[in-house]
Parts: C-alpha cells; structure tokens; sequence
C-alpha cells in the first residue's frame, strides 16, 4: 500500500438514530441479567453486534424465540406493528428503539392508507425497514425497488402517495420520483422528503472528496442500505475505485495515490480509526467537513419510563427486601447493578458518545 494523503468525510459514521439505538441496548444490558434479547441486529454491523453478544444479547428474527418474561429491544430499523404487539404480550420490558424518522413514515403510510390512498413505496426489497414500514398498511401499499419496476405497477387505485425509505441514495430516489411522476402525474408525497438528514449529509460530505481520489473506501457492512448507497454515490461521482470493508484487514494491498474515507451510518468510529492507521497515507488526513450536524434523539420513551419507574421505587423502598418484594418491577432486573446506574443522566445522555460506549464494553 502506498496512499499519498486522505481526505476524510464529515460528517461520517453513527447517526442520531444509531447513537440512540446503541445507548438505549447498553442501558438494558446494564440493567438486566442476561439473556436481554434483540429483534433484529440493533444496527447492521457486525462490530457492533459482535459487542453486544459478549455481554449476553441474543439476536433473533422472531418474537416467539424470547422466553416469556425476558426484556426485549427492538432495532432502529423499525418493527411491524404486530411484532411490537407480540413483544409486549412476553411480558418483559420492551424497549422500541426504532428511529424516530422512521416512525415519522410509519405514521404518513398510516394516514395516507386510512384516508385511502394506495401508496408506492420506494425502498430494498427484503430490508428490515421496508419490511416493517409496509407492514403498517399492507394492503394500501406497492413496493418499488428500480425505476423499471415502475412500469409493472399497472393500473392503481384512488389518489396516489409516494413514500420512501430513509436510507436510499439521492440518484437512485430522484430517479423513481421521476419515472412515477411521468407514468401517474402528480401525486402526494410530504413535505419534508423521507430520506433521512444523516443519509444526506452524509452522501454530500462523500461527493465533497470523490472527485478528488483515486480510490474511495467505504466503512460499513454490505447489509446496511445507506452503507450500499454510499458506494453508489462514489460510482456516481466517476471515482476510478470504490471499495467497501467491514474491518482494515478487507483493505486491498494495491491501494495507492489519494483515498477518499467515509463510514456508513452504523460504522463505529474505532473501524474508521482502525483503517486510517492500515492507510498510513505520506502526506497526512485532511478532514473536510462539508456539514455540521448537530442532530439529537433522546432515549426511547420506554427506556426512560422505565428508569423513572425504577428510580421511584428504589427512592420509596424501606430496605433491600422491600425494593425486592414490589410487584412493578421487570422480572430479570439486576437491582445491584441498576442501582449503581441510576442518577447517572439518562434524558440528556449527549455528553457520551455511542462510539465511547462499544468501547467502554469492549473492555468490560
Ligand atoms: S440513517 Fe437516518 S433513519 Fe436511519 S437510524 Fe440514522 S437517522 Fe434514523
């Protein structure tokens, strides 16, 4: 390997959603005694999921897989409805850590459905996301992967609406948008597009540097969609090479001259580091930020519920025995282990950041 220089992007890596997400499972494994269980890889990287399975939370693709009683997450990607409802009939505690943008797609397919629309929706067929996101009115809406699949949608019904998965590609929604603009005429579609600000800024920041590369590597793991739409923005830019790696030990040998480095939104920042240190470039990392982002979101409602709860009931307990003996707390709480958390501030958690915590749990 021999790289000249890097130019670094900024913003790059964890999102506003992915830090939630992150903390709010490392609250759990905190609170309970393992098993905590997981719907769904909390993000897609295996780095971080790899984290979490060192500390007792079992993945899994189905509801009926968590013993009754045991505390469940459910992942930022978002669940069906059903799924969550199935959670919460375990009789565990059940923290939903969908993303809130997500949520906010959730809800315009809700509404849209119910005031009759059919919706077409743009987003990777077999994604967690879309799967949940259609899930909330299956029978309203019609999936759209490609500009060409618009054409097989035929004849649809009612008013039309047009929503999208928060992770795509600039170019790849532009061009649907089009494409069913011309074959149905205007359409519903709201006001504050669905793709997310991270997935944005962080395509910008990426098509700030390509051009200047011969070589932009991406950081983040093959199933995570903006991680993939991030490579199609460097072909897009006509970078000569794009690569993707999940770890610096996926970095050819042959790279060479100026590299371009961006991480997808659930890439932790010790990947980044990680591949910095493999490129050793001659003449230094340039950090160019094209964006500040500054987005925040609070734990998951639930989360902070149940710290609250947990709080008032440790302030009014006589002794140990009488905090053992009340009938509202979750079954699997360590109380030992809570209570050393507690007081610590959950509501604004800004201060740590997600990457800090997968580090900090990495030398537990
Ligand atoms: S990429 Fe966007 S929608 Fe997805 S978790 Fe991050 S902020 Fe939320």
């Amino acid at each position: 390997m021999d790289v000249d220089k890097v130019y670094l992007a900024e913003p790059r890596g964890f999102c506003a959603g992915v830090e939630m997400a992150i903390k709010a499972l490392a609250w759990m494994v905190n609170m309970f005694d393992p098993p905590v269980y997981c719907y769904h890889e909390i993000v897609h990287n295996q780095i971080v999921v790899d984290r979490f399975k060192d500390h007792g939370v079992i993945f899994v693709d189905d509801i009926d897989q968590v013993p009754l009683g045991s505390p469940i997450m459910l992942s930022a990607h978002g669940s069906a409805p059903e799924v969550v409802e199935m959670a919460r009939k375990r009789g565990g505690a059940v923290v939903n850590a969908v993303c809130p943008l997500v949520t906010k797609v959730h809800h315009e397919l809700k509404v849209r459905a119910q005031k009759g629309y059919t919706v077409i929706y743009v987003g990777h067929n077999g994604h967690e996301e879309a799967i949940g996101t259609m899930a909330v009115a299956p029978q309203a809406v019609r999936l759209v992967e490609y500009e060409e699949d618009v054409d097989s949608l035929g004849q649809l019904d009612g008013p039309l609406a047009l929503l999208a998965q928060t992770t795509l590609s600039h170019d790849e929604w532009s061009g649907v948008v089009d494409k069913v603009k011309s074959t149905f005429g205007e359409l519903w579609m709201p006001t504050r597009g669905d793709l997310c600000f991270a997935t944005t800024n962080r395509q910008g920041a990426l098509k700030a540097i390509a051009h200047l590369a011969d070589t932009v590597v991406v950081i983040g793991s093959a199933n995570s969609s903006n991680t993939v739409a991030l490579g199609k923005v460097a072909n897009g830019a006509g970078t000569k090479r794009v690569i993707r790696v999940n770890s610096s030990q996926e970095l050819p040998e042959d790279i060479v001259g100026t590299v371009a480095v961006t991480a997808g939104a659930s890439a932790p920042e010790e990947l980044v580091e990680e591949v910095l240190k493999v490129l050793s470039p001659k003449h230094g990392i340039e950090v160019v930020r094209n964006t500040d982002e500054d987005e925040y979101f609070p734990p998951p409602r639930e989360l902070r519920e149940l710290i609250k709860s947990i709080e008032d009931q440790i302030f009014h307990a006589q002794d140990r025995d009488d905090l053992q003996a009340q009938p509202h707390l979750p079954p699997q709480l360590n109380l030992e282990k809570t209570r050393s958390l507690l007081g610590r501030p959950q509501v604004d958690d800004r201060q740590k950041s997600a990457s800090d915590v997968l580090v900090e749990l990495g030398t537990d």
